[in-house]
């Protein structure tokens, strides 16, 4: 038995994929229908200042890039299943506590260290999540996206 996976197995990692995947999709289908909306408010160049639909448009945007924050970390997770490292946190290399992944399938770090970033946050120092998360397992080579 691999001890790193002990824990992991004893959730259901299919319905976990699963779960990401309806996900991604839906995260795709709202996002569409945001980028239709913006698309049809962008008939109007000349807006005066404080006309409600630069407000609706800002509201567009922020909305928009949440989702777009979303899907990174549906799609970061979904990749981490590609490689095998699903429920593993991607900043210490320990698993990710089943009913932590149950709550949020796309989790990428333990509580620990959750907790951690979100402290070293609100000091202002923002966590970069590894660009190829594998190297912190030492897994190489694997370029497809
Ligand atoms: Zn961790």
């Amino acid at each position: 038995m691999d001890d790193l996976y002990d824990e992991v197995e004893t959730i259901d990692l299919e319905n976990q994929r699963q779960r990401l995947q309806q996900d991604e999709q839906a995260i795709l289908n709202d996002l569409q229908h945001l980028q239709d909306a913006m698309r049809t408010s962008e008939v109007d160049i000349d807006l005066e200042e404080g006309d409600p639909q630069i407000a609706e448009r800002e509201k567009y945007q922020a909305l928009a890039a949440n989702l777009k924050k979303r899907l990174r970390s549906v799609q970061r997770a979904l990749a981490k299943f590609d490689h095998g490292v699903y429920g593993i946190c991607e900043r210490c290399g320990r698993p990710i506590a089943p009913a932590r992944l149950l709550a949020k399938p796309d989790a990428t770090l333990c509580i620990k260290c959750q907790a951690e970033v979100e402290r070293l946050e609100r000091r202002g120092i923002h966590y970069r999540p590894p660009t190829n998360f594998m190297s912190a397992f030492d897994i190489r080579g694997d370029e497809e996206v």
